[in-house]
């Protein structure tokens, strides 16, 4: 749950069983750079192995990844390992059930403030909107975000995170310049 972002975070677990900042089963969470780090490192005053996790992947899952991800492009130059905010007990360390994500909105992970907004490889940032077809469908294949199933389009979808498509732009351009310099280390 990430409320003051969508009236539809505070409904999701209760709709969805679950918000994006509860994963289960494979998923996991937040990509995160060495700048989201320093930023929450710095309002928390936690050490990053406090908060975060290290995942190996292959070489060509790194390659794969940047190829369909284009903001993440540069993130796996110094190798195949991404860092992960952590989960525990099902859900994100930052997670409370009632409140919802308690970091502040400026110091949360650039990744946690654009979804479920994501710029594809050809440079959109189309979003399937009604992907599940209904609720109980959305529920059980988990994955889903409330907002964009309640949404008809990416317009609606914006006014639900009460951000535009500017807004939304420039907080890719800012993900993508940290994560290269992630990669250069
Ligand atoms: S999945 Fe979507 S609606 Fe649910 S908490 Fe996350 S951003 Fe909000
Ligand atoms: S940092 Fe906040 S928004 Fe991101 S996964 Fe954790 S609780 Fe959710």
């Amino acid at each position: 749950m990430k409320p003051f972002q969508s009236p539809a975070c505070a409904r999701c677990a209760k709709a969805l069983g679950k918000t994006c900042c509860e994963p289960r089963g494979t998923e996991h969470l937040a990509m995160v750079t060495r700048a989201d780090i320093a930023r929450i490192s710095e309002h928390t005053r936690l050490a990053a192995r406090r908060f975060t996790q290290e995942d190996g992947v292959t070489e060509a899952g790194a390659a794969d990844f940047e190829a369909r991800w284009p903001l993440y492009r540069g993130y796996f130059r110094r190798g195949p390992v991404r860092t992960l905010l952590l989960a525990r007990n099902g859900s994100c360390i930052f997670h409370e059930r009632t409140r919802g994500c308690t970091l502040p909105m400026d110091v949360r992970p650039i990744a946690c403030r654009l979804y479920p907004f994501d710029k594809w490889a050809d440079g959109s940032w189309s979003l399937a909107v009604g992907r599940y077809g209904d609720l109980s469908a959305a529920r059980a294949e988990g994955g889903a975000c409330l907002a964009v199933e309640e949404a008809e389009s990416m317009e609606e979808v914006l006014t639900a995170f009460g951000t535009t498509r500017e807004a939304v732009e420039a907080l890719g351009a800012q993900l993508a310049e940290e994560a290269r310099s992630h990669g250069r280390g």
